[in-house]
């Protein structure tokens, strides 16, 4: 175990906490302490505020080109530094290497470079009036605060802040508590590209730090990553002095597979689609809906090519299941399992936790075999609630009708997937789906380019794309008088 300080980041350097207090950041494959996290006081957040309001003078202040600059060197960076960051992010999160080294930084580095582009581009628009006219001015918000979940940690670093930056904001940024190690790294990062002091800061901490953010007074907006209650809880804080808010929250998303669809490419989405990242990933398509003709094909597809996956050591670059990030969540999603088994769900595959021949160490880590459902109650638990692990549930329908109706019968909108070779079914199907993004014979896939966002109770706003520019900026009016005023009078 290693004796870690400094873990919070303000006015451009690494701060020790002043609250006295620790929390372990334990690596989920061997459930050993890595280290020992400072937590932010009151009195850190407020300096992090302080720090980014001083930030925020200088860098909106900064033509567009010029703030492009920067995240575009940060950008670089991040890429030179992809193997280091994905080490680091194996052993806070659990997850295998070569998904880290192939996604997580990669698409981090992807946003801040997209919005590095578009931050030269934002503008207003001129309103000719006859003799007068007026103009739009788009500004940024302030000084931002962005809280993430544990399971992409950098990734949700950089899809909050590439835009916020790129608009001319300051963030503060408040890492899941159980993945707190890149966050700092990127801030690093932003201040060797030559990132204003400020503009970027760090805390760290549990809820109650989360909660100083959501309810200071200076904060103009929070973009949460997390689940659905805790979504709640934020925009509640929040309307006290009406921040701002994006939410990405939970999901259970459906996948629907039709009878014409190509099987083969039908597994490879479910299983993406559900055992990437152990499963820990919030738009997963968890309820798998086949269409009954050809259910037996894809099940015994399914089940063959997933018996195959290669579970175990995260640092491998084989390992294609990593561990799970807490013993909390373990039990959560091994509740799960039980509770399937205990509904009648039939068990196809999995259902375990892993367990290493070859690594003891291993044993101690929190590891699930991948697990495949098969029922028909759509009112069973593990159809309804957002296990967030290794498990997926397959369902069956005849018609379309019945698939976009049982699709659509959730409290999540977060995603969606369609399997067919008819593209008139596909849109057909996919215009009915009350998800914010939806993919057709494929799954997963979130290209920096396209806006990535929820329906529903998943939340509201987007990451990626054009629309986030929305997000994170204002839009003032300037009416201009070029005649006399017709006065009433
Ligand atoms: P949580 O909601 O538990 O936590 C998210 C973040 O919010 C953490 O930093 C947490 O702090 C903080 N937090 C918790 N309570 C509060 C509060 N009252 N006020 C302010 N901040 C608070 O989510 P998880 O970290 O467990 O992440 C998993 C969830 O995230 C899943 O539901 C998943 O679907 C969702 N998710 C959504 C994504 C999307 O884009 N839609 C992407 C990835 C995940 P602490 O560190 O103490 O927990």
């Amino acid at each position: 175990m290693t004796k870690n300080t400094n873990n919070l980041f303000y006015n451009g350097k690494r701060q020790k906490a002043t609250s006295g207090k620790t929390f372990s950041n334990i690596n989920p494959a061997t459930n050993r302490v890595i280290s020992e996290i400072e937590s932010a006081s009151a009195n850190d957040v407020e300096r992090a505020i302080e720090s980014a309001k001083e930030g925020f003078a200088v860098w909106s202040k900064m033509s567009g080109t010029e703030r492009s600059r920067i995240l575009k060197k940060a950008a670089d960076l991040l890429r030179e530094r992809n193997k280091e960051l994905a080490e680091i992010e194996v052993m806070d999160t659990g997850k295998p290497i070569s998904e880290a080294i192939e996604v997580d930084v990669l698409s981090g580095a992807d946003a801040i470079e997209y919005f590095a582009g578009i931050a030269p581009t934002i503008r207003g628009e001129h309103y000719d009036l006859g003799n007068s006219f007026a103009f739009t001015r788009r500004e940024p918000l302030g000084v931002c605060a962005g809280i993430g979940a544990w399971n992409y940690p950098i990734q949700i670093a950089c899809w909050k802040s590439g835009p916020a930056l790129a608009c001319g904001n300051s963030m503060v940024f408040k890492p899941a508590e159980l993945s707190p190690q890149s966050a700092v790294f990127l801030a690093g990062i932003y201040k060797e590209a030559g990132l204003p002091d400020g503009v970027f800061n760090v805390v760290q901490g549990d809820a109650e730090v989360g909660k100083m953010l959501t309810h200071h007074p200076d904060i103009r907006k929070v973009s949460l990553t997390g689940e659905v209650e805790t979504g709640k809880k934020v925009m509640a804080a929040a309307a006290k002095t009406l921040k701002h808010v994006t939410l990405e929250l939970g999901g259970k998303s459906p996948i629907i597979i039709c009878e014409d669809a190509n099987i083969d490419e039908a597994v490879n989405g479910a299983m993406i689609g559900n055992f990437y990242t152990q499963g820990e990933i919030c738009s997963n398509g968890t309820r798998v809906y086949v269409a009954e003709s050809i259910k037996k094909e894809f099940l015994g597809k399914l089940i063959e090519k997933t018996r195959r996956l290669i579970i175990g050591d995260p640092t491998k670059m084989e390992t294609q299941v990593g561990a799970l990030i807490s013993q909390e969540h373990l039990e959560k999603v091994m509740g799960y399992i039980e509770i399937g088994i205990k509904e009648g769900a039939k068990l196809h595959l999995g259902g375990k936790r892993f367990q290493s021949h070859k690594q003891a160490e291993l044993n101690k880590g929190f590891f699930v075999e991948p697990t495949i459902f098969e029922t028909d109650n759509e009112e069973a638990r593990i159809v309804k609630e957002e296990i967030f692990g290794p498990v997926m549930t397959v369902l069956t329908f005849k018609t379309e009708e019945e698939a976009i109706k049982k699709a659509n019968d959730t409290v999540y909108g977060l995603a969606a997937g369609v399997f067919t070779n008819n593209l008139q079914r596909a849109h057909r199907i996919v215009n009915q789906l009350e998800a914010g993004i939806c993919w057709i014979n494929n799954y997963n896939i979130t290209p920096v380019e396209v806006p990535f966002g929820p329906y529903k109770q998943s939340g509201f706003g987007k990451e990626n794309g054009l629309a986030t520019i929305e997000e994170y900026t204002q839009l003032k009016t300037v009416y201009v008088e070029m005649d006399k005023i017709d006065s009433p009078y």
